[in-house]
């Protein structure tokens, strides 16, 4: 192995062909962290004692305690192939899906995906997510099948089995091709063997093969088996065929170089004028453009303070830059530009397009975020995440003392992970943390306790969510002096709609008549559809529905303004609201402005909208989360016990090998005592995860326990109040 420094390595990414920036993705547990270990070890940059070290990439402390990567390290490899050497930046996303925000935000980077799977297991769902996600992201996937040792110590496969077995593998990955890759790329990114788009091997054995390894050395499945067998010798095969050879073989083969994947990934991800010069800089990944980069990832350095990570698709970017941040108006000067070379970061002085630079001093920089050298440019397209935060604990310091420490925590770990949301309560000095489950704020705590700083956490609450099942209206609300009657409409909001608004597909900004197009399209009165007045952030929409009334426009952002109110507190327990369509449908109006200003129209709105729910058949709405487990046959039945216990259902039964795997969903709210009882019940021999995945009504059963809860934690009157306190008559 030929080991390079810096200067050595900058000399090589000023050929563009010679860059490649991938990911790997993968199920939880599929070997994901022990295959790019040893891509890490055989790097060629850092000095080859890292490795073997166990799990060099799960720096944290807890992440080897919890076995799973939380993190997302950057790893930059050498790789020489036919004669050329190769720099890949290999961006690692963590396996549990609590956290998809990082897998998505680093696919933004990155061009190409090793997706790792195991061969007993096969295609499992979050192989499933992230494949999806990676093609919606146009970032070209490739298949390595690990853990092929399983098949021979645990399945007993002879070879001709085994590659029967594999194939079917194949054949179900290139089904996920065939649904979610869009027409262009699903002939094209389809894998083969033949090709060498497919590897197979065992991370933990450190070998694995492809068919260009076979042809240039000779090795067949038959060696693979007897290399497992009696006298056999496993070493001795990861010295012919070792693993990284495989898979930065297929990574350099498979996946583009940025200035080739730049020209059809930026029409997806940037939605500016490619006829520009920003947009023509963009598509040739050009180093003399203007600097654009999107932030993937920020980290908080102890000694050097927050790093932020990304992609820079046009321009360079130097030492004491001043930057936009696009997405805040604000600006930012760099203080300096850094590159990993291997796992450490070290200070560069500049880059150029398609690299993934390191920069120190962006103190008001957040992941996600554009940065560009131009003000005003377009931003990147919005990351779309899977889940939202669902759960909260409120926190406090032990000691009153502690308070700036913890506050400084909250802030690291805010920046670090952009998808926990904290929150102070202005009245009550309250600090909550939402996340997006019990696992996803467990980590949060720890964290804070790695920061020296004494806590006490309250119970984790639940978020919740108001909508309707029913229309209702017009009714009517007077304003407070009895001067405006403003009469609204209600019905529930069609889900495709709903997500759009939520994703940002429909806003304020977006041009009248696309939006019209969407609306008409999903089956909206034409005149409507070019009405509307505001798109609500969580799914609800106003429209204007008033015939030849006088004063709409000028009342118009007193009326919005009464609407968001209701929205983000519902009118069963003040929870958000999603998917309601109101209508504005009449307005009488005072005639002398005094008397119709924003402090009469404003609760005249929130009044109506909120009556006319109450009248709409108000549902409360609990998130639901999948659950996977894999459990030894002996012990199904205690699973299925534990699910179906705690208000949850089964919903499918595989065996893999020797694991069966029992998936099913159960509200997040009976979660809070699941690894314990689980533990409990399985003696420990259950390995499990839970995503988010639905919103679902609360059932009847339990219904008025949870609002009177509810409403009593935060200091409401018991009872639901009743339509006729918001609902006026002539
Ligand atoms: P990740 O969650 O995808 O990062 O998976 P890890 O790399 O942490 O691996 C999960 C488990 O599978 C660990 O116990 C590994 O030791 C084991 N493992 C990884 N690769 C192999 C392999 O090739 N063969 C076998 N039998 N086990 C493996």
């Amino acid at each position: 192995m030929k080991f390079k420094a810096t200067d050595q390595i900058l000399s090589i990414i000023g050929n563009k062909k010679n860059i490649r920036n991938f990911g790997v993705i993968a199920h939880v547990d599929h070997g994901k962290t022990t295959m790019s270990d040893s891509l890490l070890a055989s790097s060629g940059i850092i000095s080859p004692s890292v490795a073997g070290q166990a799990l060099a990439l799960d720096s944290m402390k807890l992440e080897q305690d919890r076995q799973m990567t939380i993190v997302q390290a950057n790893v930059t490899l050498l790789y020489e192939q036919n004669g050329e050497e190769y720099v890949i930046n290999m961006i690692d996303t963590p396996g549990h899906i609590d956290f998809t925000g990082r897998v998505t935000r680093s696919l933004r980077a990155i061009d190409g995906a090793v997706v790792v799977s195991d061969s007993v297991e096969g295609i499992m769902t979050q192989t499933e997510t992230v494949t999806r996600q990676a093609l919606e992201e146009r970032v070209r996937p490739v298949l390595y099948i690990n853990k092929i040792d399983r098949l021979i110590k645990e399945l007993r496969l002879p070879p001709e089995k085994m590659q029967e077995w594999l194939l079917e593998i194949i054949t179900n990955f290139n089904r996920l091709i065939d649904i979610y890759a869009e027409p262009e790329y699903k002939e094209k990114w389809k894998v083969s063997i033949q090709d060498g788009s497919v590897s197979f091997g065992s991370a933990k054995d450190k070998w694995g093969f492809n068919a260009d390894v076979m042809k240039k050395k000779g090795i067949s499945f038959k060696d693979i088996y007897e290399a497992y067998s009696e006298g056999g010798d496993v070493k001795k095969l990861a010295e012919k065929a070792p693993l990284y050879d495989a898979v930065l073989g297929m990574v350099v083969k498979h996946h583009p170089s940025p200035d080739v994947a730049q020209k059809y990934r930026i029409p997806k991800i940037w939605k500016g004028d490619l006829d520009s010069d920003i947009g023509k800089a963009l598509l040739n990944c050009d180093d003399n453009g203007p600097t654009v980069m999107m932030i993937v990832n920020m980290t908080v350095d102890p000694a050097a303070g927050p790093v932020a990570i990304g992609r820079l698709f046009s321009g360079r970017i130097k030492d004491g830059d001043r930057i936009h941040l696009i997405d805040t108006k604000r600006e930012g000067r760099v203080q300096s530009v850094n590159f990993f070379m291997g796992n450490q970061r070290e200070m560069v002085g500049q880059l150029a397009a398609g690299n993934i630079p390191a920069l120190l001093g962006l103190e008001h920089a957040r992941a996600g975020q554009t940065l560009s050298s131009v003000a005003g440019i377009p931003a990147f397209e919005g990351i779309q995440y899977v889940s939202e935060p669902v759960v909260q604990i409120a926190v406090e310091p032990k000691h009153p003392k502690d308070l700036p420490r913890l506050v400084e925590a909250l802030n690291r770990i805010t920046i670090e992970d952009p998808n926990l949301v904290v929150k102070i309560n202005e009245e009550s000095g309250e600090t909550v943390i939402a996340g997006m489950g019990v696992l996803h704020l467990e980590i949060a705590t720890a964290l804070i306790a790695d920061a020296k700083v004494d806590i006490v956490t309250s119970q984790p609450l639940i978020n919740y969510r108001e909508t309707i099942r029913a229309g209702a209206g017009p009714i009517m609300s007077k304003s407070p002096n009895r001067h405006n009657k403003i009469f609204m409409k209600v019905e529930p909001l069609d889900e495709k709609i709903a997500e759009m608004i939520r994703n940002g597909t429909l806003n304020e900004y977006k041009d009248k008549k696309e939006v019209a197009k969407i609306l008409k399209d999903a089956g909206w009165d034409g005149d409507e559809a070019k009405r509307v007045m505001r798109f609500d952030i969580r799914g609800n929409v106003m429209v204007d529905g008033t015939k030849g009334v006088q004063f709409v426009g000028e009342s118009t952002d007193s009326i919005l303004s009464g609407f968001e109110d209701s929205v983000k507190e519902g009118p069963l327990a003040r929870e958000q609201v999603r998917g309601c369509k109101f209508t504005f449908h009449h307005f009488v109006p005072h005639e002398d402005p005094a008397h119709r200003g924003l402090s009469q129209l404003g609760p005249a709105a929130r009044r109506a909208c909120t009556g006319v729910m109450l009248l709409s058949n108000p549902v409360l709405l609990e998130p639901t989360l999948g659950i996977e487990v894999r459990v030894p046959q002996e012990m199904i039945g205690n699973v299925a016990g534990v699910i179906s216990g705690k208000r949850g259902k089964v919903l499918n039964m595989e065996q893999k090998g020797v694991i069966h795997i029992i998936s099913g969903e159960l509200p997040a709210s009976e979660t809070f005592d699941l690894s314990e009882i689980m533990r409990g019940q399985t003696a420990g021999r259950a390995m499990w995860n839970t995503h988010f995945k639905a919103w679902t009504p609360v059932p009847n059963s339990i219904l008025t326990k949870v609002i009177g809860d509810i409403r009593k934690r935060k200091g409401l009157a018991p009872e639901v109040p009743t339509p006729d306190e918001y609902v006026d008559s002539e």
